[in-house]
């Protein structure tokens, strides 16, 4: 059985004090939650204010990406040893608005969840396909693509300690959700596709489902046999609605 993580993308948004607030309201709610795995991935400036509030409490923490590079002449980059030195558990890479923004290409991608595993991280791998894509029917496809990519260049091993997150881009802020059987659909692709090189690391790894998901519908897209959690954006700021999908989890 594969535990279930709900993992709140903060995305840049927060300030000392409405993070303090959202972190007081999911401590005193977490005793609820029982059985899944929790964590809210920060802004990198919040890393310190969120490991003194959540250190000691069954919630975990992460940041939203990472550098490729150990240390040096980076400007405004983070290295994975600085996300360690902070307690984070997680990181999430190739976020589709880190491709669709900032150029990130899966070459880059692979390296920098290859970067966390070596650094003791958990990367959390976003994958998914854009509205041109699903309408053109190479949602597959576009997948196959970001997932081999990691699998080409580090073995399909190192995705037995990771994450995936399926983000439809199109469902990403959108308000628009993935219905329950279109997620499950990708998932279980997803998983197909990894059992064809490892069964094992297909039946460990957990994939998480992201894209508007919210307290209304987190429990039918998490009563879904591949999805193994969510990577939440928008509701992961409120403490209330958060920890309702978190308890739909288990
Ligand atoms: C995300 O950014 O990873 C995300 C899923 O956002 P939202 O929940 O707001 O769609």
């Amino acid at each position: 059985m594969r535990q279930k993580l709900v993992a709140g993308n903060w995305k840049m948004n927060g300030s000392r004090a409405s993070i303090k607030a959202l972190l007081d309201g999911l401590k005193q709610g977490i005793a609820a939650v029982e059985s899944a795995e929790v964590a809210v991935c920060a802004p990198y400036v919040y890393l310190g204010d969120v490991e003194q509030q959540l250190q000691g409490t069954p919630i975990v923490w992460g940041a939203q990406n990472l550098s490729t590079e150990a240390s040096g002449a980076f400007t405004g980059e983070i290295a994975a040893s600085m996300l360690q030195e902070f307690g984070c558990k997680y990181v999430i890479v190739g976020h589709s608005e880190r491709r669709a923004l900032y150029g990130e290409d899966d070459a880059l991608v692979a390296k920098k969840y290859a970067v966390a595993r070596a650094a003791g991280l958990k990367p959390i791998l976003c994958v998914g396909e854009m509205l041109e894509d699903r309408e053109a029917g190479t949602t597959e496809a576009v997948v196959a693509r970001q997932l081999d990519a990691l699998i080409d260049a580090e073995g399909v091993a190192a995705l037995a300690d990771g994450v995936i997150a399926y983000e439809p881009v199109w469902a990403i802020g959108t308000g628009k959700t993935a219905s329950p059987e279109q997620a499950q659909e990708v998932h279980q692709f997803i998983r197909q596709r990894i059992a064809e090189r490892d069964a094992s690391v297909a039946e460990k790894v957990q994939i998480l489902y992201g894209g508007s998901m919210n307290a209304g519908n987190a429990a039918e897209l998490l009563a879904q046999s591949d999805i193994d959690g969510g990577l939440i954006g928008g509701a992961s700021l409120k403490p209330d609605d958060f920890l309702t999908i978190c308890r739909a989890a288990g």
